[in-house]
């Protein structure tokens, strides 16, 4: 074992809303900081516990990105005993094998590549607009802008849409290095700019996007060119995401739901409205995914510059508590969460 002198972190899979999201930041935190980790009962809450195809496709990439010495890297296994060797910069190519979601595998290993000394690229290939994971859309006008401003540079093209359960999308990812990141606040979410809808729905018949974007138009009184049908080619289907965009002066988010057989065009628009109504309810500027997912690379930021850091969020899920808990036991810092009007303050404050 290469890292003898490191103290082990201890990590219980089963805490917190006991998920995947704790083996992928303590993935990316180890490569990150070079400490190894234990982590026992993977998954421990989910009703197939263990490491699954997509997950273990985490542990993989991880393991190539740092060269790190991995025991427990099996489908179903329940402990992982990950130690990190140094990050290495390069030209990657990952494949999750299945519908499995290629952008959690992406989300693994960026914050250590962006923290490289030279650039890298990454394919990926799986699913792009999976429930339960961020899609592509997500990825590029959400997520992406708030890291540049980190100073965390990344272009992402989507090469071919994959859906469940086909799968078979591509993403090519660049990752410049990022340098000294430095934090920013992010309490408001400033005046709107654009919000649009778009409905993917390859090899599905026309009448379906139609369908959902016009129950989209009349809910929230959008005019047509607010509603928008993406060129999508049948091989990229069958599947169907509706995704809501609402573009503000300081963060954009991009709420999506998934058509399924059984539920009507209508339902899927009721729920994305639902989705964007909460966050437009509230002036916080954040809503819960990106409340989730802003936590780890703020935190790499704030340990970087020891400056504290805050954002408002509309939502604190438990997802969110997880992924904080665990981001405490890996870096010198402290989440302290408290609610405000309208959701949640989040601060991060250097000094354990
Ligand atoms: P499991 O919990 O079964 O182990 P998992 O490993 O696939 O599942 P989760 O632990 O549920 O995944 O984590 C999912 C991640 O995807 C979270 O960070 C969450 O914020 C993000 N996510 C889920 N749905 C969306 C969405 N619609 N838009 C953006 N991000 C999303």
């Amino acid at each position: 074992m290469k890292n003898q002198e490191q103290q082990w972190i201890e990590l219980d899979g089963s805490t917190g809303e006991g998920g995947g999201q704790i083996l992928r930041t303590a993935l990316a935190l180890s490569m990150c900081t070079g400490q190894p980790f234990v982590l026992r009962n993977i998954r421990a809450r989910r009703a197939k516990p263990g490491l699954m195809r997509q997950h273990l496709t985490c542990v993989l990439a991880a393991q190539e990105v740092c060269d790190a010495q991995v025991q427990g890297a099996e489908l179903n296994a329940s402990t992982l005993h990950f130690e990190p060797g140094a990050v290495q910069a390069g030209d990657y190519r990952f494949s999750v094998g299945s519908a499995g979601s290629c952008t959690l595998v992406l989300q693994t290993v960026w914050p250590a590549l962006m923290q490289a000394a030279a650039p890298s690229t990454v394919l990926l290939s799986g699913g792009t607009h999976n429930p339960m994971a961020p899609p592509a859309h997500f990825l590029q006008r959400s997520y992406m802008p708030l890291l540049a401003r980190l100073g965390a540079h990344c272009t992402l093209t989507l090469r071919r849409m994959g859906f469940y359960p086909a799968g078979g999308g591509e993403v090519e990812v660049t990752i410049a290095p990022a340098g000294a990141l430095q934090p920013f606040d992010l309490l408001a979410r400033g005046e709107r700019q654009e919000a649009y809808a778009e409905c993917l729905a390859p090899a599905l018949p026309r009448n379906v996007a139609h369908r959902e974007l016009e129950a989209v138009g009349q809910a929230m009184g959008w005019a047509q060119e607010q509603l928008r049908q993406p060129v999508v080619r049948a091989n990229e289907g069958p599947g169907n995401a509706l995704m809501l965009t609402l573009a503000h002066e300081h963060v954009t988010e991009v709420f999506t739901e998934f058509g399924s057989k059984g539920i009507s065009a209508e339902e899927v628009a009721t729920r994305v409205v639902q989705q964007a109504r909460h966050y437009l309810a509230s002036t916080a500027a954040l809503g819960p995914y990106l409340a989730d997912q802003w936590a780890l690379p703020l935190a790499l930021a704030v340990r970087h510059s020891g400056q504290a850091a805050a954002y408002t969020c509309t939502e604190l899920t438990p997802h969110a508590h997880s992924n904080m808990g665990v981001i405490q036991q890996f870096l010198p810092l402290r989440f302290d969460t408290q609610a405000a009007e309208g959701g949640w303050l989040v601060r991060c404050l250097p000094g354990a």
